[in-house]
């Protein structure tokens, strides 16, 4: 089972307002360790932290991608489930290592999303007895209900779509969009029409990205075709594989920050979420549990056919280097190291 879920730690480099405001480092990337000081108990010794593997500033989302995601999009075009994620505080890295930064073309600046878009579509290009499908949805959970980036209609007339536990089917969403995609360039489009509807949502809705938890979902239908010379190609059974490319709400406690009213409420269902997320991992890596709480959240729901069994999951945690954020850093290697 622990095979099945990764965990690995990515450290972002010091950025120019950490610099300015002269924070020290206080992570330090070892071999599979993470170790970190405490800025106000310096001779304290450092909490050290293991994960699968763990990646310093200087290192490339290509290097986390062939390393850790390689395998696990070979296994959805092989007809199982995954899932990766980005987990923690808001401004470490999360968007920053799942899309990349902006689309200025330049191929090292993609992020995984982007990389499992080619590697898909490179696979089904050279496919030669297996036909595939593929479709694609993109969603976002805000305040515990959930919104569909890929809608023609007006993002904010259409949210709170109802998920439904539809047997033999699992739970999904039915009014959810779901769009073919013929190339990784279909989905690089409907990626970026989606992040433009989720901004102009969070616009006329006053809320901030940084609170919602976004999906991205590529379905591999795929179809074996045994054909023998001069006959018409027989089909075979169906084989069905999901890959979903999760970017968590920021993990920073705002209960913290003195909001009160809707914030406190929003907040509190971050939490939920995300504790409800972290107790369904920690629940599958013991392996000893006979109940695992999937139904605490939209979350877990939703990714119930994606979590446990034979699926795999990676999860990747960004954390900054700066003494300022220890707290922070802290309690995402816990989150982290429970999942583990
Ligand atoms: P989050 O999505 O977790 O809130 P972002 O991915 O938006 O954080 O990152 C915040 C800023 O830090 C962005 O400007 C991003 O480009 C930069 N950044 C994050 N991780 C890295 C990294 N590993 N290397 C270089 N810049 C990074
Ligand atoms: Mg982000």
């Amino acid at each position: 089972m622990g095979e099945n879920v990764k965990v690995i730690v990515r450290c972002r480099p010091m950025n120019l307002k950490e610099i300015g405001s002269k924070c020290n480092s206080i992570v330090e990337i070892g071999d599979y360790v993470v170790s970190v000081l405490n800025p106000s108990a310096r001779s304290a010794p450092r909490k050290s932290f293991t994960f699968d593997s763990v990646y310093d500033g200087h290192s490339k989302t290509e290097t986390i991608y062939n390393d850790m995601c390689y395998s696990l999009v070979e296994s959805t075009l092989e007809g199982y489930n995954g899932t990766i994620f980005a987990y923690g505080q808001t401004g470490c890295g999360k968007t920053h290592t799942m899309q990349g930064d902006g689309y200025s073309g330049a191929v090292e600046n993609n992020g995984i999303i982007q990389r499992c878009f080619d590697h898909i579509f490179e696979t089904i290009s050279m496919a030669t007895s297996v036909r595939y499908l593929a479709l694609v949805s993109y969603l976002e959970i805000y305040n515990e209900s959930i919104r569909d980036l890929l809608s023609a209609n007006n993002p904010t007339s259409i949210k709170n779509h109802p998920l439904k536990d539809v047997p033999g089917l699992g739970v999904m969403v039915p009014t959810l969009t779901t769009q073919a995609v013929m190339s990784a360039t279909d989905c690089y489009n409907w990626l970026n029409i989606g992040n433009k509807n989720r901004v102009t949502a969070a616009t006329l809705m006053n809320d901030k990205s940084s609170r919602s938890h976004t999906i991205f979902t590529i379905s591999l239908e795929q179809i074996q075709e045994t054909c023998s010379p001069g006959t018409n190609p027989i089909i075979g059974g169906i084989r069905r594989g999901k890959l979903n490319l999760v970017d968590l709400a920021g993990s920073e406690r705002q209960c913290k920050t003195g909001a009160f009213g809707e914030r406190l409420k929003e907040a509190t269902k971050i939490n939920l979420s995300l504790s409800a997320l972290g107790n369904v991992i920690s629940a599958l890596v013991d392996g000893k549990s006979k109940h695992i709480p999937y139904r605490d959240s939209k979350l877990t729901r939703l990714l119930q056919d994606s979590l446990g069994g034979n699926t795999k999951t990676l999860m990747v945690s960004c954390v900054s280097p700066a003494d300022n954020s220890y707290d922070e850093t802290l309690s995402t290697l816990r989150y982290a190291c429970r999942a583990k």
